[in-house]
């Protein structure tokens, strides 16, 4: 899951990690009154979930309490396309009004799970406000790292030496240090997934500070954070797969045009792969799960065909804990129930499966059956074009 860069700085001041001081405005007017603290120098930042605000003309520094005003109503309701939300781009709802710091320089922090040595490693650099992506490409001797122990966690003298390693000035070095340990213990704290401040600074008056932040949390760990599940934005996320997860199914919308329902996600991939494989393309990812029930099934038609891009669905079940018949029973239920007005090719496998295979012939549906992966894949590929 993610959140909004407010609700990180929220987070992490928790911590005791330094953040500027700030409020998030839902209007121009609560965008004014949160300035006037600051005697109206502030900064104006769309709230989205993607990176790459500033330069798409995200962030605003205004000098007076007229200019807050002013790019308030400019920025909500704007539809923000930066480098990380698709041509589409994101509208904003939301903004953070901070105060204005004043910026020596600008660092680079990340903290990830990483997957070669199974450890938290917290990274630096001094190429701050890039893309991390782009330092690793083209200077990657300018990211340093350290992997934390997790029985001792980020020890302050490994955190020192990153500080050294980027080069924050020696008088700050120990700020710098406590800085890193906190956001370390707000990571590992909240279950993250990742957690970026992309930039840390050094300010003018000699502080550190996070100018921005990126938290993304384990979905599997979110049971323990009912905090952190408060922040959640549904506006900010595909509503397909929001109405989804409502039932528990695991869905990915994508920009194809052939709809897929398939139980198992590494079926499911299988399934996305071939029909690539025939030239086609999905329009989703859908793992209804093992105990595809007849109410899961039938949400998951409905969800397929409310995508007006879906041109023909491909249903493809292997009945291992689940039997063939009772997938038969429901993917039938649910096409009368949905009523499903494009080309339909479904594929069963495994246990009772001529049981279900005549299920679907006798229910008088239009339903185009198919003996093998490859051969599903075809039928339903050429059944789109
Ligand atoms: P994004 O990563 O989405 O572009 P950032 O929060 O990193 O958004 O902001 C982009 C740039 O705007 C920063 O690198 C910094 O130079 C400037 N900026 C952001 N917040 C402030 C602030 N509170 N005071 C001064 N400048 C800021
Ligand atoms: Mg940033």
């Amino acid at each position: 899951m993610n959140i909004h860069e407010y609700q990180a700085k929220m987070v992490l001041r928790k911590y005791g990690v330094a953040v500027p001081e700030g409020e998030v405005a839902f209007t121009p007017d609560e965008a004014v009154k949160v300035a006037e603290r600051f005697g109206g120098r502030a900064v104006v930042k769309a709230q989205i979930h993607a990176g790459g605000r500033g330069k798409a003309g995200g962030v605003k520094l205004a000098k007076s309490l007229d200019e807050v005003r002013t790019y308030a109503k400019e920025l909500l309701g704007k539809t923000l396309v930066t480098h990380q939300t698709g041509p589409e781009g994101k509208v904003v709802r939301r903004l953070l009004i901070e105060s204005l710091t004043d910026i020596k320089k600008e660092y680079y922090v990340g903290v990830v799970v990483d997957r070669q040595t199974g450890r938290v490693v917290m990274m630096a650099s001094e190429e701050g406000g890039m893309e991390i992506e782009e330092v690793a490409a083209k200077s990657p001797e300018k990211i340093f790292r350290e992997v934390i122990d997790p029985a001792v966690g980020l020890r302050p003298y490994q955190a020192r030496k990153l500080a050294y390693a980027i080069h924050i000035p020696s008088e700050l070095i120990n700020k710098a240090a406590a800085f890193m340990v906190a956001l370390y213990r707000a990571f590992v704290d909240n279950d993250c997934s990742i957690a970026e401040i992309n930039p840390l600074v050094v300010t003018g008056d000699g502080n550190v500070l996070a100018l921005d932040a990126k938290l993304n949390f384990d979905d599997n760990a979110l049971f323990r954070h009912k905090d952190i599940v408060e922040f959640r934005d549904f506006e900010e996320e595909d509503p397909r797969e929001v109405e989804a997860s409502k039932f528990d199914l695991s869905y990915i919308g994508l920009q194809g045009n052939i709809g897929c329902m398939v139980n198992g996600a590494g079926l499911a991939m299988a399934t996305m792969d071939t029909i690539k494989y025939f030239g086609g393309e999905p329009a989703n990812f859908l793992d209804v799960g093992g105990g595809a029930s007849e109410q899961k099934v039938t949400e998951a038609f409905k969800i397929i065909l409310s995508d007006s891009g879906v041109k023909g669905i491909l249903v493809n079940i292997f009945g291992g804990i689940m039997k063939c018949d009772v997938i038969a029973n429901a993917v039938v239920a649910a096409a009368r129930q949905v009523g499903i007005d494009r080309p339909l090719v479904v594929r069963l496998e495994g246990t009772n499966v001529q049981l279900g295979k005549e299920i679907l012939n006798k229910s008088g549906l239009d339903i185009v059956g198919a003996d093998s992966l490859a051969e599903a894949a075809q039928k339903i590929v050429e059944l789109v074009k």
